[in-house]
């Protein structure tokens, strides 16, 4: 599976024009595709003046994957498990390996992996790179907590072996690092046992926000995963109603006591992709809002232990092929925050700004995090996160840049694996150990070689 079709094994790469999963950037790059951990080295040694940067499968929504005039290296090249401990669950991972692969060949071995965003359609290197988190981080973490140790080529040209003992410095400012500090050749990771391929989920529909968020704090103990679809376009006593679903893994007898004799069976759908064809103003208030009401109420008011599928709880969307298309060529921004306990009024006043701009939104989560790893630049603290898909419209940046002034007066901070459009001058705030990190990644790529459409708009590099 590559981010980057037509791939070119010559050894100056070809020029394509790569974008982020929200289409709002293209820019061409030259994508090479290094097989060998000497051609990875050679592709950074021998990067022009525009540097280089790895490429996992484009899920990120801006421009961090990319390097426009520069060079780009397809890190799926190298892809597959070096070495795995079926006992202990301990894999050491090539870093352009899929989640999607990684499930396909570890879920009927009775494992999987620790942290799974809402696609598996990423990268161990863009996991790591933006040390992604799942509906568990309330009790996990993200997902380079489970890294025991990793493999990352710098811009000396040496491998550097890192864990949270060894190198802990740049460790973890590659995790969340979105690639600056050089390119993961492997990972290390501790799996999680599973009994089955299936899960227990409660679901639960809330007519509003307070509702959702009470419960949501009540369950933090009770449930491994955790996760709300937020109605964005309900407004005034309906503001924040929601379907919160809510799980864990089911035992393998559980599974059998349901009458399924295959408990460790993993299969996907993937419906045919859809055509790029779509008009940019498909998605629009009264098309999401016809959508929005029928996904409330076909959600059950009150469901008890259903069992689903790995893919229905955690990647309904990865069922459609390139559903981002549906935005049309302007595409769309993601917009996700994350803000302490102790602001959670945000929450209730960034919604009210949002459906009362009648921005049209049908993919609005909110999540429980827990607390944060020692990440430089890693996204997650404890408190609520919430996410919000937005056509690219005219008016947008306004009120964005007011609201993410807003995030950062309530003590949080911007993902940036989804972001295309923070101004830079807000990021040392959201992320107040940024001066650390740039002495790090100044310390391992002196010469500055890893570079990014994302760290030349942000100042990182
Ligand atoms: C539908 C959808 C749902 C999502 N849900 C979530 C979610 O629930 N939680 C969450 O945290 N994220 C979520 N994401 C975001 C996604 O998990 C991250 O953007 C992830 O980094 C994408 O991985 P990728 O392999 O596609 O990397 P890319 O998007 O290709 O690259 C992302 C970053 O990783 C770097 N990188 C990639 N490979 C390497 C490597 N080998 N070495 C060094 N750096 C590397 C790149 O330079 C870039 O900075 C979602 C995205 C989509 C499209």
């Amino acid at each position: 599976m590559s981010a980057v079709p037509d791939r070119s094994d010559g050894p100056n790469g070809d020029r394509r024009l790569l974008r982020g999963w929200g289409r709002t950037a293209p820019a061409t790059s030259t994508v090479l595709a290094p097989e060998s951990e000497a051609a990875v080295r050679s592709a950074v040694l021998d990067a022009g003046e525009h540097g280089v940067i790895a490429r996992g499968l484009g899920r990120s929504y801006g421009d961090p994957a990319q390097n426009a005039g520069g060079s780009v290296i397809d890190a799926t090249a190298r892809s597959g498990i070096v070495d795995i401990d079926l006992r202990s669950g301990v894999a050491t991972i090539l870093a352009g390996t899929s989640l999607d692969d990684l499930m396909r060949w570890l879920v009927p071995l009775g494992w999987f992996v620790p942290v799974t965003p809402g696609t598996r359609i990423v990268t161990v290197g863009g996991a790591i790179a933006s040390d992604i988190h799942g509906k568990n981080h309330h009790l996990k973490g993200s997902w380079c907590n489970h890294v025991l140790s990793m493999r990352l080529l710098d811009g000396h040209g040496e491998v550097r072996d890192l864990s949270p003992e060894r190198d802990p410095e740049v460790f973890w400012a590659t995790a969340g690092g979105m690639g600056l500090t050089g390119i993961v050749l492997d990972a290390t990771v501790q799996l999680q046992a599973i009994g089955s391929s299936r899960l227990v989920v409660d679901s639960d529909r809330a007519a509003d926000l307070d509702a959702v968020m009470a419960m949501m704090v009540d369950g933090d103990e009770d449930y491994d995963y955790s996760v709300a679809w937020i109605d964005v376009m309900a407004r005034g006593g309906h503001l924040g109603r929601s379907v919160l679903d809510r799980g864990r893994f089911a035992t393998r007898d559980e599974v059998l006591a349901s009458g399924d004799r295959r408990p460790t069976d993993y299969a996907t759908h993937m419906l045919p992709s859809l055509p790029d064809l779509f008009p940019s103003g498909l998605v629009n208030r009264l098309s999401v809002k016809a959508f929005n009401e029928l996904w409330f109420r076909k959600a059950p008011e009150r469901r008890r232990d259903a069992l689903m599928s790995i893919e229905a709880f955690f990647h309904p969307l990865d069922m459609v092929g390139d559903w981002n298309r549906v935005y049309g060529q302007r595409g769309f921004i993601q917009w996700q925050y994350v803000v302490p306990d102790e602001s959670s009024d945000f929450v209730r006043r960034s919604l009210e700004r949002i459906s009362g701009a009648g921005l049209p939104s049908f993919l609005s989560v909110l999540k429980r995090m827990g607390p944060a790893n020692p990440g430089h630049l890693s996204f997650p603290i404890s408190g609520w996160t919430l996410t919000i898909d937005i056509p690219v419209a005219a008016g947008l940046d306004e009120l964005f840049d007011d609201l993410d002034r807003e995030v950062l007066d309530a003590g949080g901070r911007l993902y940036l694996a989804k972001d295309s459009r923070v101004r830079p001058e807000l990021l040392g705030g959201m992320y107040p150990r940024l001066d650390e990190w740039r002495d790090v990644r100044e310390r391992v790529d002196p010469h500055h070689r890893f570079r990014s459409d994302m760290g030349r708009r942000l100042g990182l590099v």
